[in-house]
């Protein structure tokens, strides 16, 4: 018994949105890989971890006469442990995010308690 006109088209219908839903399955999953590859954090983490960003940092570290650059700190600091800070938050300013003009060292307990807040005290 063949199928009439009209179930015919349910059954397509049914294809074609099955179809329609592994594609954007598959788009998702190329979404998600782009985003992991470009989004703010993970560039700054790709650049820090460079060898560019190492050298950065032991210069800035230098720079500072390797202190904190949080003015009410300015204690000594360690380059290794020592912190990244964003002047103007990754958060808000992603793209700003390797810009060194907006990074500066500080210690651990500064960067943390700054958060997402601007300094403007270099
Ligand atoms: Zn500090």
């Amino acid at each position: 018994m063949t199928d009439s006109p009209f179930e015919e088209l349910v059954k397509s219908l049914f294809k074609t949105s099955r179809r329609v839903d592994t594609a954007l399955a598959e788009l998702r999953v190329i979404a998600t890989q782009i985003n992991t590859k470009y989004e703010p954090r993970a560039q700054f983490n790709r650049w820090r971890d460079s060898e560019e960003g190492k050298l950065w940092k032991q210069e800035q570290h230098q720079a500072q006469g390797g202190c904190c650059a949080i003015a009410k700190c300015g204690k000594p600091i360690q380059l290794k442990g020592s912190h990244i800070d964003h002047i103007k938050p990754l958060s808000r300013f992603p793209h700003l995010a390797v810009d060194t003009q907006n990074l500066r060292i500080t210690c651990p307990e500064c960067n943390i308690a700054k958060s997402n807040k601007i300094t403007m005290v270099a």
